[in-house]
């Protein structure tokens, strides 16, 4: 019998073990099954070579629970070891540093375990002995026994297996009990086993018989061994493709299409990649895709390894050249990881593009499914956007699409300010918006939907991709000044009757609530609505970003901007203008006069005094000045007001703008309808 010390240069390792891979202490199944199913596929390597020649036989592995014994057994049939074999891979775990190392990565049992091939002491996370019996498939070989009680010290001995291949028998220690139920450990096998190579056989298929579940003597093979992801594309059928989706993600609704990746240089992957439909915008789950490394599951948290929008998509990935069992952040800064990273998302653009190329009408037909992927990518990855421009389609508020070239083409006619800029009208709300949509309509412009969840930084990115575009919602102007031409009217209004008018129109806005009103006036012809309401494009836009990033809350607080544009060719109107100038201009004319030669008298005293400094006696004489305007004013806006009690038209045009936006509510809207039955009845 031979007997040793495991060559580490820690004390020892196996504390270290137990106490720094403490959360990951399941993974120990995967490590082991894993090599019990390489031992057997390296068998079969070996036989195909004609470098084995005797009885290949079932090559699968078993996982036995023993309860009474307190033992979990994985069992090969694969290549087996030797003495020599166990001496130089499992007694000579020769590493320097090891106790650096170990603290540095005490957090993450996976880099441990991964870095220094430490996959079969795993089990020493969970069991406090393990027996390896086993017999090489050299010809000749003698079994041997290794033994370890999780001291650096093991003992060697002659085995007794006749077979070849190997046992590994854990005797489970007290605290991980959970190892010997069926339940617990098929779930395990479930989890990291599930498309192994070689068949894995875990207790035995149930039966449900007389009323109740019972085992069956046919052995339960818990894995799959040729997934989907390893087989040519031209063998599957998009059934088979629906299937396998059903297979990963039980009950959910078919994919809208998936990407089957398949490379050998310069690195290795392969994997299937579903674009799932997402019901609204906000189940966006992410970490659906799974990473497989020779198809052992290792993580479903793909952060850094695959590109961040490829996390709304759901599959697999294959592939032993991505680090896998390393922390997030050395994955992140992997240089072979960013490759890989790059070569999916130009996969994937490539074969959206083949989509868009191959049937129009069908990728139109997915387009409102699939565009929220494509515009999370072009947000968050340059290459991505790049690609992308060539399929993405514009949809307009007719439910039209266009490519980006195909829409340049259609307004740039009709849609070209006086500056020479190209304008895209947007709706973010089809029916919210419908006036606006239809006087834009109405004027020969073409409006798009953009109403997605990432749309506000999409017509951003719109706006710095495509030269010469701007992008403007449709209600952030009246029409004739959405797209600004050389051809507009002035309202030609006198500066009384817009002090009046101004007055008379904004009387009625201060009741909404967190909304600030400045009127405007526009002659935008007699068939064109009284007053429309518009919310400045800028203004809009920032406070849209501020409810999403709580640094820029400065434009959160700002009220909502509206403008309160009059129409003072419309009827209405100018009967508004033409009454109030009969009653109020006798008035506000003189006071307004006074305003002006009162404010024009202090100006003439402030620029006089010698280097802007005035005297006593100037400065009581401005203050008199002003309080005879604050006077004037006041007087004006008096009779302003006196007089708007009476003439309700203007209030009630006003409430009839904030209620086409949805602003009218509570007791104003009342006051509204109450008013509105009264006017009926004069
Ligand atoms: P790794 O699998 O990363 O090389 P392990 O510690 O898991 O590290 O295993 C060390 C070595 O022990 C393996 O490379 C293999 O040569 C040998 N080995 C482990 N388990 C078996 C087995 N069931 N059959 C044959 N050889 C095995």
């Amino acid at each position: 019998m031979q007997k040793g010390t495991i060559g580490v240069t820690t004390e020892n390792i196996f504390p270290v073990i137990k106490k720094f891979l403490y959360s990951d202490h399941e993974i120990f199944l995967r490590e082991l099954v894993s090599n019990a199913v390489d031992a057997s596929q390296k068998l079969r390597t070996l036989a195909n070579f004609g470098d084995f020649k005797g009885e290949v036989g079932k090559l699968e592995v078993r996982v036995t629970i023993d309860k009474e014994a307190g033992t979990l057994t994985i069992s090969d049939h694969g290549i087996g070891m030797d003495a020599e074999d166990v001496d130089k891979y499992i007694n000579q775990i020769a590493f320097s540093g090891a106790e650096d190392f170990l603290n540095k990565y005490k957090d993450n049992a996976n880099s441990i375990i991964g870095h220094f091939g430490l996959g079969f002491y795993s089990a020493f996370m969970v069991a406090e002995k393990v027996v390896i019996n086993s017999l090489s498939y050299k010809e000749g070989a003698e079994p041997v026994r290794w033994t370890c009680d999780g001291s650096p010290e093991y003992s060697m001995e002659k085995g007794d297996r006749t077979e070849r291949g190997t046992d590994i028998i854990l005797y489970i220690d007290q605290d991980s009990k959970e190892f010997l139920e069926q339940q617990r450990v098929d779930l395990l096998l479930r989890k990291y086993c599930r498309f192994l190579p070689a068949p894995v056989v875990s207790g035995k298929e149930m039966e449900w018989k007389d009323g109740k579940w019972e085992a069956t003597d046919r052995d339960l093979v818990v894995n799959a061994t040729e997934p989907q992801w390893m087989k040519k594309p031209s063998e599957l059928t998009d059934e088979d493709y629906r299937k396998f989706y059903q297979e990963l993600y039980p009950g959910e609704e078919d994919p809208l299409f998936w990407i089957h990746l398949n490379v050998d240089y310069p690195f290795t992957l392969t994997g299937i990649l579903y674009f799932p439909k997402i019901k609204n915008n906000f189940d966006i789950n992410r970490n659906r895709i799974q990473l497989y490394c020779n198809q052992v599951y290792v993580t479903d948290s793909v952060e850094g390894v695959v590109p961040e929008f490829m996390q709304l998509m759901q599959g697999v990935i294959d592939s032993p050249d991505i680090p896998l069992n390393v922390s997030r952040s050395y994955l992140q800064a992997d240089t072979a990881v960013k490759k890989i990273s790059g070569y999916i998302t130009k996969k994937v653009a490539s074969r959206l593009d083949e989509l868009f190329r191959a049937d129009r009408k069908e990728f139109e037909k997915k387009w409102d499914d699939i565009r929220i992927f494509i515009v999370y990518g072009m947000l968050t990855d340059e290459k991505f956007c790049d690609a992308a421009l060539k399929f993405m389609l514009l949809k307009d508020t007719e439910g039209q699409y266009f490519t980006l070239d195909e829409y340049k083409t259609l307004v740039e006619a009709s849609q070209t300010n006086s500056e020479g800029k190209i304008v895209y009208l947007y709706a973010t709300d089809k029916q919210a918006q419908y006036n606006y949509i239809k006087a834009a309509n109405d004027k020969g412009y073409n409006v798009l939907l953009l109403d997605g969840q990432l749309d506000n930084h999409f017509v951003g990115l719109l706006e710095h991709k495509l030269e010469n575009v701007q992008l403007v919602r449709v209600d952030a102007n009246v029409v004739d000044n959405l797209i600004r031409k050389n051809d507009r009217k002035s309202a030609n209004l006198t500066p009384a009757q817009t002090a009046i008018l101004s007055q008379l129109f904004n009387s009625d806005t201060a009741k909404v609530e967190k909304a600030s009103f400045v009127v405007q006036f526009e002659a935008l012809g007699e068939n064109a609505q009284p007053i429309v309401l518009t919310q400045n494009e800028y203004m809009r836009r920032m406070k849209e970003m501020a409810a999403m990033q709580p640094q820029m809350n400065f434009y959160g607080e700002l009220p909502d901007s509206y403008s309160l544009v009059v129409n003072t060719e419309h009827p209405l109107v100018k009967d508004i203008t033409a009454k109030a100038d009969d009653a109020l201009l006798a008035t506000v004319e003189p006071l307004l006069q006074t305003i002006d030669s009162k404010n024009a008298e202090a100006d003439a005293i402030r620029k006089a005094a010698p280097e802007g400094k005035t005297s006593a006696e100037d400065d009581a004489r401005i203050a008199d000045l002003e309080r005879e305007v604050a006077d004037a004013r006041t007087k004006m806006s008096d009779a302003i007001n006196e007089y708007g009690k009476k003439a309700d038209t203007a209030k009630q045009l006003v409430d009839l703008a904030l209620l086409g936006n949805g602003l009218l509510r509570g007791s104003n809207l009342s006051d509204f309808i109450a008013r509105t039955v009264a006017m009926m009845q004069k």
